[in-house]
């Protein structure tokens, strides 16, 4: 499959990059694929094979990957200010611009917006507010964060700290004072003959008694995707977050919404806090913020939250943070597109369209023997592979069996993400039902193929 000349692409890929996330033997072995463009949901290497993105890059590519809209707005905005102004009393009016659109979108009355270049910035950004607000208040020993065994938050040392996924103990992290509380997987973490209610009282009943070991008024913020994604798709259980928040607020803890994959559309609705009924105090957002097409982030405060930093800030006359690119104007042009884009010239609508036929597809191969369940919320899902479906056991080996489907559907044309043992989908909007089913016939193939 590769092509192993000194001079191809696969092997200068493989001389001059330090592959991120990416599983080495298999790359050495069969070579990445090097992309080179890109049409609706199908992107195409350096040698014209064609792909089905079912991951929308990396869930952000909502629009699809030559949205003439979305290019238009930034070759629009790079030739009318393409660059910095964003501190010192000055900013873009793009800025300007989004920063009242996001408040308007968001579930708060009313709210502050500030801008990173990523998600793991604006996790890292929004642990800072909390601690500014600490000290700023009085309460500078409110500094730990709590969050969830299986959450993904970011890369940086603070937003990597908050991610509770095992690998980050290479880099001898978490940081002290960031705490994992349980991943509300009710399928996995559910005890023999606990319901679905019960097991979501127990977690937040340990969140509870975290909170009190730890010290009710050492914890600055609880954070929160509202569906895990790269935990591997994982929705809370019934009722979770509303158990979870009635904890947050008799001790005063913030609870922040980690929007980063699920903000604008993803889960049905506009947020995931409004398919999941809960109300956060700040929202993260990120990737479908800009539909992939510019590296942004933002934080979004609620009420509370913006009027205590703002006084905060007003205090000492500065709020001392900032990244030389935050709101930049390309990148607030874009978004502001993006948000029209899907929430008004239908992408939204077709999240609510394709959604029943996502589920179908996904129980019917969720009908192998080998996937032990199918779970998801909109158009975020997966499968989870195991040896046996009575006992829940899942694979072993090296090379995860999910990432033997995940091969196996590449070279069929279709890029679908291994996350632990399960395949993890998460179309673009902007997929039509024949591509959708494109999409299921290639994973049932290579499915048959593995097992
Ligand atoms: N938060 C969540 C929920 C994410 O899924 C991600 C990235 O996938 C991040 C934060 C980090 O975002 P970024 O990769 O832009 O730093």
């Amino acid at each position: 499959m590769r092509d192993d000349s000194p001079n191809s692409w696969e092997s200068r890929a493989d001389s001059f990059s330090l592959y991120g996330f990416t599983d080495l033997p298999s790359v050495h072995e069969r070579g990445a694929v090097v992309v080179t463009h890109g049409k609706g949901p199908y992107v195409y290497d350096v040698h014209g094979r064609e792909y089905l993105d079912a991951n929308s890059g990396l869930w952000n590519m909502v629009a699809g990957f030559d949205h003439p809209g979305l290019a238009e707005a930034a070759k629009a905005q790079y030739d009318r200010f393409p660059g910095y102004h964003a501190f010192f009393g000055r900013m873009s009016d793009q800025t300007v611009l989004l920063s009242q659109k996001l408040v308007e979108v968001s579930p708060f009355e009313k709210g502050r917006v500030f801008y990173t270049n990523s998600g793991s910035e604006a996790n890292d950004t929004m642990v800072k507010i909390l601690w500014f607000l600490g000290a700023a208040e009085g309460n500078p020993q409110r500094r730990k964060i709590i969050t969830r065994v299986n959450s993904y938050h970011g890369v940086t040392a603070v937003s990597a700290s908050m991610t509770g996924k095992p690998y980050n103990s290479v880099f001898g992290l978490p940081l002290p004072g960031f705490i994992h509380v349980g991943c509300p997987h009710y399928w996995r973490f559910g005890q023999d003959g606990e319901t679905e209610e019960q097991f979501t009282e127990r977690m937040a009943k340990e969140l509870e008694a975290t909170i009190i070991k730890e010290g009710p008024d050492t914890i600055a913020g609880f954070f929160a995707e509202p569906v895990m994604g790269a935990g591997g798709a994982i929705p809370p259980s019934k009722g979770y977050f509303q158990a979870v928040q009635k904890v947050l607020k008799r001790y005063n803890i913030p609870l922040i919404a980690d929007e980063v994959i699920t903000g604008f559309g993803r889960t049905g609705n506009t947020w995931g806090c409004e398919t999941y009924d809960f109300t956060p105090d700040a929202i993260i957002s990120s990737k479908n913020l800009t539909a992939g097409y510019f590296p942004m982030g933002a934080v979004i405060l609620g009420p509370d939250l913006a009027d205590r930093v703002q006084a905060a800030a007003e205090a000492i006359e500065e709020f001392p943070h900032g990244f030389t690119a935050s709101g930049h104007p390309v990148g607030c042009a874009v978004a502001l597109k993006a948000i029209d884009v899907i929430m008004s010239e239908g992408l939204a609508e077709n999240v609510r369209t394709l959604t029943p036929l996502f589920e179908e597809g996904m129980a019917r191969l969720a009908e192998n023997a080998n996937i032990g369940e199918w779970r998801g919320k909109g158009l975020m899902g997966a499968l989870e592979a195991v040896q046996d479906k009575a006992t829940k056991t899942p694979f072993d080996g090296s090379l995860s069996v999910s990432e033997r489907i995940a091969n196996t559907c590449t070279d069929m044309g279709l890029i679908c993400r291994p996350l632990g043992q399960a395949v993890v989908l998460c179309p673009p909007f902007i997929m039509t039902p024949a591509q959708m089913d494109e999409m299921f016939d290639k994973l049932e193939k290579a499915l048959k193929k593995v097992f």
